[in-house]
């Protein structure tokens, strides 16, 4: 049996025709640029997510920077952020000429520590970091109650690097109510990517700023325009960061599919859960599954069942790391490292961040394998794969 860690013909097959559709009238609109496709994207993507603005952009990674760019945020300034993340986490940061400063990472979510915050704050005398940077990531929140108090704290902006999890939930807590909040509209912003790999993909590359704050998605509108207003007069210096209307028509369609989504690969993974459990593999520490934490806080608190882990990925920590994966692929099992070295140890970087030790991460980096999870997959294909998992263990 073959089983791909994605399987994005698996979709088309029923959303085909309204994707054609859908870019079919982009083209004949001659709406190239910007447009009602877009307008109707953001506030699509806003509504969905509980924020108030959404400003469509090129992609997950320009959502970042232009957030970065807005924030005025450049030489002399530290960021700080998790190590355990994909590249373009550090990327934006590195190229507005600030520098990453990293927190360790929890060992059960791999999402930043805010305990390791908060000493790497208090340390800061200087105040040279200006932002804060969470990722939520393989679609579970990072812990934030705990980073918005520290950055309330130390009166600092929170950019969500939300782009594997859009639709996740977090239950925050207002005054005596705890209300789950969507990844993307706990900070000042949140960033989406449409990668096609993402929960919401694109047919090509895309991305999204979401937001509270008016003024800010204001900066963030201007500068994804070469900071132009009017046409032809800049005050700020932004970019071409603007997102294509035919991403945002085929966006559009997949939209309503998501929660199902999410609903799919939420099944998925308690089918992994428990066929693992049943090898015998986690109880003797060859294997430990994803933990979705915040599962069971307050389920009964939300109307709608709760997206409290998206499952982007699923992924489970293991023995042999390296060998397994051999073995899966050469079973035809696809899977994948996500992400195999920790941004701290990045060639990119230099010798500066040589002597910087982040073991938890580093661990993670080595330990850790992404199995396929997509909403599409067959419960024989999960038993095949945790077969096969269990013969490499035998
Ligand atoms: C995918 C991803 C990005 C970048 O998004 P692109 O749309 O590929 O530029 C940034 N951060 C994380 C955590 C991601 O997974």
């Amino acid at each position: 049996m073959k089983v791909p860690l994605l399987d994005l013909q698996a979709q088309l097959a029923y959303l085909q025709d309204d994707l054609i559709k859908a870019v079919t009238h982009v083209v004949t609109s001659t709406r190239y640029i910007q447009g009602p496709e877009v307008e109707a994207l953001e506030k699509e993507i806003a509504d969905y997510s509980g924020a108030k603005y959404g400003i469509g952009v090129s992609s997950g990674t320009d959502a970042l920077l232009v957030a970065l760019m807005a924030l005025g945020i450049g030489t002399g300034d530290l960021v700080l952020t998790t190590p355990y993340s994909f590249f373009a986490t550090m990327g934006v940061v590195l190229r507005v000429g600030a520098r990453p400063v990293f927190a360790d990472i929890d060992p059960v979510t791999y999402n930043i520590d805010p305990v390791k915050m908060a000493e790497i704050l208090e340390a800061d005398k200087e105040k040279k970091i200006k932002a804060i940077i969470p990722v939520h990531l393989y679609g579970q929140c990072a812990d934030m109650r705990a980073i918005l108090n520290l950055a309330e704290q130390y009166n600092l902006p929170v950019i969500e690097d939300a782009a594997q999890a859009i639709g996740a939930e977090y239950p925050l807590s207002e005054g005596s109510e705890i209300r789950n909040l969507r990844a993307g509209a706990m900070g000042l912003c949140g960033c989406f990517s449409f990668f096609p790999s993402k929960n919401l993909g694109g047919i090509g590359d895309g991305g999204m700023v979401i937001t509270q704050d008016k003024d800010f998605a204001e900066k963030i509108n201007l500068m994804r325009n070469h900071g132009a207003h009017p046409k032809y007069y800049h005050s700020l210096v932004g970019g071409n960061f603007r997102l294509d209307p035919l991403q945002a028509a085929a966006l559009r369609v997949k939209l309503p599919y998501l929660d199902n989504w999410h609903r799919k690969r939420g099944e998925n993974a308690k089918l992994y859960n428990r066929l693992f459990q049943e090898t015998g593999l986690v109880g003797q520490g060859k294997i430990i599954p994803p933990v979705a934490v915040y599962l069971n806080t307050r389920e009964d608190s939300c109307k709608t069942e709760a997206h409290h882990h998206i499952y982007n990925q699923y992924v489970i920590r293991v023995e042999r790391r390296d060998a397994l994966k051999e073995w899966l692929l050469k079973n035809d099992i696809g899977c994948e490292i996500y992400y195999p070295v920790s941004l701290h140890q990045q060639e990119c970087l230099g010798r500066e961040y040589k002597s910087v030790s982040l073991p938890e991460s580093e661990k993670a980096a080595a330990e850790t394998l992404a199995l396929p999870i997509y909403p599409e997959l067959t419960s024989t294909m999960q038993e095949y794969v945790v077969d096969t998992i269990k013969r490499f263990y035998l």
